[in-house]
């Protein structure tokens, strides 16, 4: 058998690639009679960021998506992208977590689950893969491809085999970045094709150009499943072209045997939905090459621009892409992959940010640093890691290992508002946004993030309501909501500040301002409290505050953490700057 198979991914990784997921269930159904005629291998449409972006943008139930899509796409297999232990979150989850959530998807409506570990430590795949199997699925197991002082073809050759151990039916070379170049690639399929018996899967990113001619030698070398998009969201972060890859191989042995004008009409249909996603858009399409120096996933880079613009320092991001490898050596040459790439992102914006390299550290890079992840690749920098933890103990076991059961704590800390165990594991992925989420659906008070109008983008480029603000180290987002009459000497002008009134604000960021022990002195009349004195805290980047870690009244002392916030997906300790008094 020769005949080349295909994943489409379009419905997963080329939206979440190339408009930050925000591809809406809606705009998936009318296009999935089509596509479920074409005869994909499988297609992607589950997993990675989409179960994120569903609650947290969207307001959709994503098992209610992959319901909707089994339905919908009764005659092809459906596949799913699983973070190993981390399943969709981005922590290390008990093995009674991992398998209720994999024999739940299971059941809900996916075959294939390709399973990774951004470490490509494979005791964090173990479980998955086990429980895969007891449902009577498809387990691939998979390589994250990277480059590195560390990683050869033998390295990935010998996980291949350990993966073919572990009971896997296939394996997939997962090369997020785009990092992939056609020679090596063939290399390395005909090793692996050699090492074992198991099929191979190539996932490869078409950021830098390369991905149709890496797709074409590794099929040359004995690859017989490729990834491919629909043509309207391929290219640039995302993937070869289905269309293009079908025509190439036509009449040849590999020939796919799909139908080429049936592919057509499906990719007439997904021009026309991307339009509506306008404002998701990355600065950046085209092949960009910076991918081959700086490792960066095409999630990533499209995350880095949206929320760079979101701190309104989108013109450093040159100097994060030039920071990322230096934390990566830190960190012992992991791959750039969920939740990988954005411990590293978030720590090389901090770094960028704050002017100096580790001043602060976020709690992700001390777990990171105690082995809570797993084992990394490389041995990773000691001065680092001793300024992140101390003399805290660093772990050797595999992470889950220390981890007790954790269902019933979940389904007691949700309760009521779970009316199924899919909610308590929509729950466990997520459990802020998450709970919000199961809180608005009980109260009928789903908003979905609204959508700019196709035209508004440019409209608004002439004619600047919205921008950002940076004062003593804290960025605003200002709204222009609208202007009054103008009087004899003023104009009103109404406006929110990161979306919220300003009042909301002062209270906030009252509680936590601190008052120097010395004077004792409270910065009088301002409305608003601004970093202008050595006690008030401020954090590097806009977040949300998590947790307040003292109260009115105590006495800290320098350093002492007074605050946990979240910006980037990422949780950073914010200390007190001076000893005092809250
Ligand atoms: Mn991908």
């Amino acid at each position: 058998m020769t005949r080349v198979n295909i994943t489409d991914v379009i419905l997963r990784d080329a939206h979440q690639s190339l408009i930050a997921t925000r591809m809406r269930t809606d705009d998936m159904i009318p296009a999935c009679e089509r596509l479920d005629r074409i005869g994909f291998w499988s297609l992607e449409v589950w997993g990675g960021a989409t179960f994120d972006a569903c609650l947290r943008y969207l307001k959709e139930d994503p098992w209610q998506r992959l319901e909707e899509l089994r339905v919908a796409l009764p005659n092809t297999r459906l596949q799913m992208l699983l973070r190993g232990q981390n399943l969709l979150g981005y922590r290390h989850y008990s093995d009674d977590v991992v398998e209720a959530f994999v024999r739940r998807a299971a059941e809900t409506g996916i075959d294939v689950f390709r399973i990774f570990d951004a470490l490509n430590d494979t005791r964090n795949l173990q479980t998955a893969i086990n429980a895969v199997r007891a449902s009577g699925k498809h387990a691939q197991g998979t390589i994250c491809y990277t480059t590195s002082p560390v990683h050869d073809t033998a390295t990935f050759v010998a996980m291949a085999r350990e993966l073919e151990d572990m009971g896997c039916d296939s394996i997939a070379i997962k090369d997020m970045a785009g990092l992939m170049t056609p020679f090596v690639t063939g290399e390395l399929v005909a090793e692996i094709t050699r090492a074992t018996r198991l099929p191979v899967h190539l996932h490869s990113h078409a950021t830098a150009g390369t991905a149709e001619m890496s797709l074409l030698k590794a099929i040359e070398n004995g690859c017989r499943h490729i990834d491919t998009a629909i043509s309207a969201f391929a290219g640039s972060t995302s993937h070869a072209p289905t269309e293009s890859m079908v025509a190439a191989l036509r009449n040849t042995p590999y020939d796919t045997g799909l139908d080429l004008d049936a592919l057509q009409e499906i990719g007439l249909y997904f021009r026309d939905v991307r339009k509506r996603y306008h404002q998701f858009e990355s600065d950046y399409l085209g092949p960009d090459t910076r991918v081959q120096v700086y490792q960066v996933p095409g999630g990533m880079i499209s995350n880095l621009y949206s929320q760079l613009r979101e701190q309104g320092a989108l013109d450093r991001i040159e100097d994060v892409f030039a920071e990322i490898p230096v934390v990566r050596r830190d960190l012992g040459y992991p791959p750039l992959v969920t939740p990988t790439s954005q411990i590293i992102g978030a720590q090389s914006v901090l770094n960028v940010l704050t002017g100096k390299r580790y001043s602060t550290i976020t709690n992700e890079v001390k777990l990171y640093l105690q082995g809570r992840y797993g084992k990394a690749p490389a041995a990773v920098n000691p001065e680092v890691q001793q300024q992140a933890i101390g003399r805290e103990a660093v772990i050797d076991v595999r992470p889950a290992d220390l981890l007790h059961d954790e269902m019933d704590r979940l389904r007691d800390e949700i309760g009521e508002l779970a009316e199924s165990e899919a909610d308590v594991l929509t729950y466990a992925m997520f459990p802020e946004i998450g709970k919000e989420f199961l809180k608005q659906r009980s109260s009928n008070a789903l908003v979905p993030e609204t959508l700019e109008p196709v035209g508004e983008k440019e409209a608004a480029r002439t004619r600047p309501t919205e921008f950002n603000v940076t004062l003593h180290g804290e960025s605003y987002h200002i709204k222009v909501t609208g202007t009054g009459h103008r009087t004899l000497d003023n104009r009103p002008f109404y406006m929110t500040v990161d979306g919220v009134p300003e009042e909301v604000l002062v209270e906030t960021l009252d509680e936590i301002s601190l008052e120097e022990k010395e004077s004792g002195s409270t910065s009088g009349g301002s409305r608003r409290p601004r970093a202008t004195r050595p006690g008030h805290v401020t954090a590097s980047m806009p977040g949300t505050i998590i947790e307040v870690l003292v109260s009115e009244g105590d006495t800290v002392e320098a350093g002492t953490p007074v605050l946990i916030t979240e910006a980037m997906k990422m949780e950073t300790e914010i200390q007190a700057p001076i000893a005092g008094r809250v």
